[in-house]
């Protein structure tokens, strides 16, 4: 057997959580590789996940403002038309440019990609980890490390008694590449992927119902944005069918019949779709990767624990969609970043407090830090300062008013605790409150900061100001 060639650091999985460890443990002068078994680089977001998905949310926005919003501006470009086998191209082409860029940043910063599926398989007598990685073709070969990071991600959890069939039942994978658009879209689950593939679908021209097992939108949010963000959705023609679970889903000749019930129980209805998205939540990814060799056990929802990204066995590793936390790719970056910087002898850092969260619709919604909910819960006494886009001029110009930016502080300190955000590009005002709090803010601060005019920025600027009730556009 050849000789099994020997790294620093071996990280398992090439997604945001592998490729950025790789790309860190590179600048730090560590020899790494990362094992991937994908034909490209970039994980779940890159590949089948964030990208995509935003590539698909993008074209379908501007074929909504083409057909319903040029008209409004005086612009007349005739009917617009979906050629979706363009739009799937184009994606496919940012995606490609996307993961290529990763394999050049890998060379540039000397990190080895060895292609296959990586198997832990113990401990070498001087105490090195053990990979052995296995290649689509069969070649089997054999790495050795001081550390091993698991970044092996997540994949759809699927709902029982709903199979997926191929092209009917399916997960977010198939609605990135549908072949034409279902006339009779059913989406599972209101959370993230549901809300934003339903988005895309809708706008193509499904007609979009959600079956939601909460009486909330949104998984999470903060629940006066949820009731906001659930009335646009609506208004823009999606239905939703909340407190309401499916049980079964059968493919019959016209379509995917789905069985549904209150989800506190009682009677049951059917509801036909022509196409099923089941978007229900993911669950962590470990399977065959020889965590038994090692005695690492998942929990009980499959999930790898972690203490400051220590697996609890010495020198190996845990980040990203496997572990605790949001299943975020910027997470997955942060501890990307900290675990090597930990592995080098540095002073890594992940703020878990501190973690934006995004919904790409249209409008968008966008939050940080904690909701009003959960602040009653623990008994803080905050205050809160709003601010509707209909007063913001820059809003209000680019016919975008949908929305409003809530601002929580600390009654006492007047320390920003929460920032929420629905309305156009919230996701990119949301960076704002996040370097805001990791400052540790008070509101006054962002009152008191200068934001330009005109600009959706200073919705948040004034909702800062709210929180001492000086608001002065509202
Ligand atoms: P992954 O990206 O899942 O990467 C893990 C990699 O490990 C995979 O490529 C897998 O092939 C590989 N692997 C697993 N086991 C092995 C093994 N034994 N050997 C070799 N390779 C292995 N997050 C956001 O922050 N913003 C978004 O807009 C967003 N949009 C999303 C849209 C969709 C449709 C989906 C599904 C997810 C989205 N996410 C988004 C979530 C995001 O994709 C994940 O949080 C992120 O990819 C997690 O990164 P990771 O590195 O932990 O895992
Ligand atoms: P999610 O957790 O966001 O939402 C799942 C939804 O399904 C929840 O509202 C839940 O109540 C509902 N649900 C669960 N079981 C159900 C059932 N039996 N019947 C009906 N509804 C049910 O999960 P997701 O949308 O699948 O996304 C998975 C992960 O991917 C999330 O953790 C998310 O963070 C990540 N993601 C992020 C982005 C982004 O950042 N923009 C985009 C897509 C995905």
């Amino acid at each position: 057997m050849a000789e099994a060639a020997s790294y620093d650091v071996v990280i398992i999985g090439g997604g945001p959580g592998g490729y950025n460890a790789a790309i860190r443990a590179g600048q730090l002068g560590l020899k790494v590789a990362c094992v991937e078994m994908r034909d490209t680089l970039g994980g779940t977001c890159l590949n089948v996940g964030c990208m995509p998905s935003k590539a698909l949310l993008h074209a379908s926005e501007l074929f909504e403002v083409a057909t319903k919003e040029f008209p409004k501006l005086g612009i007349t470009v005739g009917t617009p038309k979906v050629d979706l086998s363009q739009m799937m191209a184009q994606k496919a082409e940012s995606v490609t440019g996307l993961t290529k860029g990763i394999e050049f940043l890998f060379k540039k910063n000397k990190a080895d990609w060895i292609k296959g599926k990586g198997k832990i398989t113990g401990q070498t007598p001087e105490g090195l980890g053990q990979v052995e990685v296995t290649a689509a073709d069969g070649t089997v070969t054999q790495l050795t490390a001081k550390d091993i990071v698991i970044a092996t991600g997540s994949e759809p959890t699927p709902l029982p008694g709903v199979d997926f069939v191929e092209g009917k039942v399916i997960d977010s994978t198939g609605a990135l590449s549908l072949p034409s658009v279902p006339k009779k879209l059913i989406v599972i689950g209101a959370g993230v992927i549901g809300l934003e593939l339903g988005s895309v679908w809708r706008r193509l021209g499904a007609e979009v119902t959600v079956v939601e097992f909460l009486d909330k939108v949104g998984a999470g949010m903060d629940a006066e944005v949820a009731t906001a963000f659930q009335r646009g959705l609506t208004k823009q023609g999606m239905t939703f069918k909340m407190g309401t679970k499916v049980t079964s889903a059968k493919v019959a000749k016209d379509g995917v019949v789905l069985t549904l019930e209150p989800a506190a129980g009682g009677a049951t209805e059917t509801l036909t779709g022509d196409v099923v998205l089941v978007a229900i939540g993911r669950r962590p990814y470990t399977a065959g990767l020889g965590l038994e060799s090692v005695g690492i056990e998942t929990d009980k929802r499959g999930f790898l624990a972690n203490d400051h990204l220590k697996s609890g066995k010495d020198g190996i590793w845990v980040i990203g969609d496997v572990t605790h936390g949001p299943m975020l790719a910027h997470k997955a970056e942060e501890e990307a970043v900290a675990v090597i910087e930990y592995i080098a002898g540095k002073a890594g850092h992940v703020d878990y407090d501190l973690v934006p969260s995004v919904i790409y619709t249209g409008p968008e919604v966008a939050w940080v830090g904690k909701t009003e909910e959960q602040l009653k819960a623990a008994g803080v006494d905050f205050k809160k300062g709003k601010f509707p886009f209909t007063a913001n001029s820059r809003a209000k110009i680019n016919h975008e008013t949908e929305g409003f930016v809530k601002v929580l502080a600390d009654s006492k300190t007047d320390k920003v605790l929460g920032v929420h955000i629905y309305g156009p590009q919230a996701g990119e005002l949301i960076g704002e409150a996040c370097i805001a709090m990791a400052f540790g803010a008070a509101a006054e601060d962002i009152a008191r900061t200068c934001h330009a005019h005109p600009t959706r920025s200073e919705a948040v600027k004034q909702a800062a100001m709210g929180i001492d009730n000086w608001t002065m556009q509202a």
